[in-house]
């Protein structure tokens, strides 16, 4: 599973528990499929999606056995992803800063989101997001670009990748646009 094989870190294996179907409402879905048509039509290519992982705060108990209503604390990310997808207007609120810049993150590595993945202190259970993502034509990148705000021209996404001058440990997929990610599924583990 996409979970268990892409777990890199030196950390202790996380084991999921719950795995939740995550609906986003249509318009949403409208415009994902939109943005992906025009994504496809750019670089002449049906391979523009990727699944991959995003790590959140979650500052309630949604997702543990039988709690499916969503919050409304202020940051709680995973109910905010539910309720809305994804959004840049969060930019920084979980991380402080971004290396490629005002984006939104993922990673195929799993273990590398769930170092976001911040949850109550009283819960075993950790949340994690699969989302899927049209990455399209990826820029790579080594090096740090916290001011960033799109990919260089004629690219739809950032690819930060270990190596070279740069201090990134692990991959990790950036999109500049709300349009360009759609959250999949919640994945809850211990
Ligand atoms: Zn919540």
């Amino acid at each position: 599973m996409q979970f268990r094989d892409q777990w890199k870190h030196d950390t202790t294996m996380g084991v999921v528990k719950h795995v939740y179907l995550v609906v986003v409402g249509c318009g949403q879905r409208e415009t994902y499929e939109n943005y992906k048509l025009m994504v496809e039509a750019m670089v002449n290519s049906r391979g523009v999606e990727k699944t991959l992982w995003h790590g959140t705060t979650r500052k309630c108990s949604v997702g543990e056995p039988g709690v499916t209503e969503l919050c409304r604390t202020q940051n709680c990310g995973v109910c905010g992803i539910v309720r809305t997808s994804f959004s840049l207007a969060y930019y920084k609120k979980n991380t402080g800063w971004g290396r490629f810049g005002r984006g939104l993150y993922t990673s195929e590595v799993s273990s590398k989101a769930a170092s976001y993945s911040k949850s109550l202190k009283n819960s075993p259970l950790t949340a994690m997001f699969l989302a899927t993502v049209v990455i399209g034509r990826t820029q790579t990148l080594h090096r740090n670009s916290p001011n960033r705000i799109r990919p260089k021209h004629g690219y739809n996404s950032v690819h930060g990748q270990p190596g070279g001058a740069g201090k990134l440990n692990y991959e990790e997929y950036v999109v500049y646009t709300d349009d360009a990610i759609v959250p999949s599924y919640l994945v809850m583990y211990e």
